[in-house]
């Protein structure tokens, strides 16, 4: 593969992300969402920039789990990652975002017993959904 290809493809891949930043996806998802928007992009170079851009802290685990089924989201990387708090049911997988903010104190109190800067954290509820429970 050229390096100009490779290039092209990091660059594709990023604007593709850019796009989805409201949707959790797993990395065959996201091949599949390129393929059909008609990029050449293979799920093996998805996957190992998805690898790369989690070290880079631009893409966040949201869902947990091994090899296929982690969900990942974009974060535009401006040095303001948005908090994601979320509750997983524990039998079906389902993930909940919580879009009301619950932890500047919490955030506050972790800052003062450890007198770290923090810019950003992950919150998980673990449970049953109401149809699981
Ligand atoms: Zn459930």
């Amino acid at each position: 593969m050229s390096s100009t290809r490779l290039t092209r493809q990091k660059q594709e891949f990023k604007r593709f992300l850019e796009l989805n930043k409201d949707s959790d996806m797993t990395v065959a998802e996201m091949a599949e969402r390129l393929r059909d928007s008609g990029s050449d992009i293979g799920i093996a170079t998805v996957y190992r920039a998805v690898r790369r851009l989690e070290k880079e802290g631009l893409l966040v685990k949201t869902v947990s789990g091994s090899g296929a089924t982690a969900k990942y989201r974009y974060s535009s990387g401006d040095g303001n990652v948005r908090s994601i708090h979320r509750v997983f049911c524990l039998s079906c997988g389902k993930t909940v975002e919580l879009t009301y903010n619950f932890t500047d104190k919490l955030e506050k109190s972790v800052s003062e017993a450890t007198g770290y800067s923090l810019f950003d954290h992950q919150v998980m509820f673990y449970g049953l959904c109401p149809d699981c429970k």
